[in-house]
């Protein structure tokens, strides 16, 4: 039913993201860059452990066992670290602390789709520079006047890593706003920006424990930036939502971090699945950016990507497809184990070889 416009005219109206699918029967899930692997074995263990007692009282509001367990693990202070219920969480608190200069915040046309809704639900301005036809980001697109700036490092969907100049020199030219670099898939692809939020005290470096740290049904995040800057994302957190961190994930989150020889196992093996599946794909026909993420962007000149991905469905492999402006041929496949990959790549040279018969 829809309701009377006196109503409506006060409600705030919100065009909302579009999550990637998550299909409840068993399928080959290669659609939201989730880790194929299960979480360290003393998460798992630390959640059997937890007993209801622990669950009456409320958490931990300042998160502080899982912040002391990161700032030990970067080797930063306590103060120097904010948390959250995943980093869409984290970057959305960002988004409303550090947007309001009434200027247009500046991120990538093709980037993570989420930037642009956030900017829409705060009314916060915003421009979308181009990526350049090889979808790279043009730092000189960032050197204007604007009301801050936010990117991926790799950038999403395109798996495309830039260095450490590259991020310094857009910093350089945005002294006066605040930078957010979105490090979500950063374990994948090479050095992290966080080393600049010592120089940089106008820089946010986003985290999240959902791909490289496989917990995405978690829900962790953090950001890392000056104390400054942390205690006004604080003090609108505690303005929202006090208690954002429930038990489990302060618990098991610590675990994670601990852990870290099995999460060096499992990031080094999805990136040498990656390398392995870039040559598969190259000798399939297709084409794509180098990726640096567990995931590749990739089309293929000859076949139609809207078919490939109904094609894959069919064989109940989930792979991303978004039909959009620029990306309309494009597949962002996530890596999955080397035996979900191998399936992948029968199904699709088994499509490729039916759809050139036809
Ligand atoms: N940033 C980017 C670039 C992403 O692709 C994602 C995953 N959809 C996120 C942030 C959010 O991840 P999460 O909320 O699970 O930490």
């Amino acid at each position: 039913m829809e309701l009377r416009s006196d109503i409506m005219k006060n409600i705030r109206v919100a065009e909302p993201y579009v999550p990637g699918e998550q299909p409840q029967h068993k399928v080959i899930k290669l659609n939201t860059n989730e880790n194929p692997y299960p979480p360290a074995p003393e998460v798992e263990r630390a959640l059997h452990m937890m007993e209801g007692e622990c669950l009456r009282l409320y958490p931990d509001p300042a998160a502080e066992a899982l912040i002391t367990a990161l700032a030990k693990y970067h080797g930063i202070k306590k103060e120097q670290i904010f948390v959250g219920v995943g980093s869409d969480d984290v970057l959305a608190m960002c988004f409303l602390t550090f947007f309001n200069s009434g200027k247009p915040v500046l991120f990538p046309d093709i980037t993570y789709s989420f930037y642009k809704v956030w900017a829409e639900l705060y009314r916060i301005p915003y421009e979308c520079p181009k990526l350049d036809e090889d979808f790279k980001i043009n730092s000189q697109d960032y050197y204007k006047e604007n009301g801050g700036v936010i990117f991926p490092n790799p950038n999403a969907p395109t798996a495309i890593y830039e260095d450490l100049d590259f991020v310094e020199n857009i910093l350089i030219h945005n002294q006066e706003v605040i930078v957010i670099v979105d490090e979500a898939y950063i374990d994948f692809a090479g050095k992290s920006a966080l080393e600049l939020t010592e120089k940089y005290d106008n820089l946010i470096v986003v985290r999240t424990f959902s791909k490289s740290r496989s917990m995405a049904g978690m829900r962790i995040g953090y950001a890392v930036g000056n104390p400054a800057l942390i205690g006004c994302l604080n003090n609108v957190k505690y303005s929202v939502n006090s208690y954002t961190m429930n038990q489990a994930a302060l618990i098991s989150g610590v675990e994670s971090v601990k852990a870290d020889a099995y999460f060096h196992e499992t990031v080094n093996k999805i990136i040498e699945t990656r390398e392995w599946a870039k040559i598969r794909l190259s000798e399939l026909g297709f084409v794509f950016p180098d990726s640096k993420a567990n995931f590749i962007f990739a089309k293929h000149p000859d076949y139609d990507a809207k078919m490939l991905f109904e094609k894959l469905k069919q064989h109940n492999i989930y792979v991303r497809y978004w039909g959009s402006d620029r990306i309309e041929q494009y597949l962002r496949i996530t890596i999955g184990t080397r035996e979900e990959m191998e399936q992948l790549f029968d199904v699709l040279e088994k499509c490729m070889e039916e759809n050139s018969e036809a």
